[in-house]
């Protein structure tokens, strides 16, 4: 099999043993690329380092919106104004990760660092990869403000529901998922991934986080290697064979990120 891990934290302290070494696992499983997200301003650098030499692997940079709380608004316009030249010294592939996140509370200044980001996908013609949790309803809000970005971009790790699907498709994102669909109990996003066209649907694990498995309590960390279970899932939801949903979704990876 081969694929691509669309949204990974290579950059994670849970990495210890170092990043080079769990992605020399995950190309052993054919994951043959990898986009390496970063969080924040403070540990691009890291994230950068962390790719370099690693092959396959290309780098976002973004704002999450967890970060973004304890970060002043100086801060931010600094590192906003620098992001342009880093993305093009290091090849970025895309804005991210970036977005909207419920429980992080003060969405007002979350969606203008998020709209900030988008300003910069739209004038770079860079795609966005983009986290939304428990907020659908006021993200599809701002993006159907904004209008479709001209990249476009990724809902990662897709945690709304089938039918608001139809709703980011018409402003042109994409979606990948990750970990959830492997739960015993994953009813809810194979729903919604079934309602993705299948030249729209991607596959990540946003590893070090949401390990899959039956139980994602049985680990403590997800990995890139682990990739091929994800997309298993899907391909069982779908009835697809997992080497054809592998080889779709490896397509519209490199059409999407431009690989
Ligand atoms: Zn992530």
């Amino acid at each position: 099999m081969r694929a691509i891990d669309t949204h990974v934290h290579l950059d994670d302290p849970a990495f210890i043993e170092g990043a080079a070494a769990v992605w020399q696992e995950a190309r052993r499983a054919g994951v043959e690329g990898a986009i390496a997200v970063g969080v924040e301003p403070a540990t691009w650098s890291r994230t950068l380092a962390v790719a370099r030499g690693l092959p396959g692997v290309r780098v976002a940079l973004g704002i999450h919106p967890q970060a973004v709380p304890a970060l002043d608004d100086e801060t931010i316009g600094r590192a906003l104004a620098d992001l342009p030249a880093l993305l093009g010294d290091h090849g970025a592939v895309a804005i991210g990760e970036c977005g909207l996140d419920g429980p992080a509370g003060d969405l007002d200044r979350q969606g203008r660092v998020l709209r900030e980001q988008l300003a910069l996908a739209r004038d770079l013609a860079l795609p966005v990869s983009l986290h939304v949790f428990r907020v659908h309803g006021p993200a599809l809000k701002l993006l159907r403000d904004l209008g479709p970005l001209p990249a476009g971009g990724v809902v990662h790790s897709y945690s709304g529901s089938a039918e608001l699907v139809r709703d980011y498709l018409r402003l042109g994102w994409s979606f990948s998922f990750a970990g959830a669909v492997t739960r015993s109990n994953a009813k809810r996003p194979l729903a919604a991934a079934l309602a993705v066209p299948l030249d729209h649907l991607l596959v990540e694990t946003d590893a070090p986080f949401q390990p899959t498995g039956a139980d994602a309590r049985d680990r403590t960390r997800g990995e890139p290697r682990d990739l091929p279970e994800v997309i298993g899932a899907l391909a069982r939801a779908r009835g697809l064979d997992p080497e054809e949903l592998a080889e779709t979704t490896t397509a519209n990876a490199r059409r999407i990120f431009r690989l």
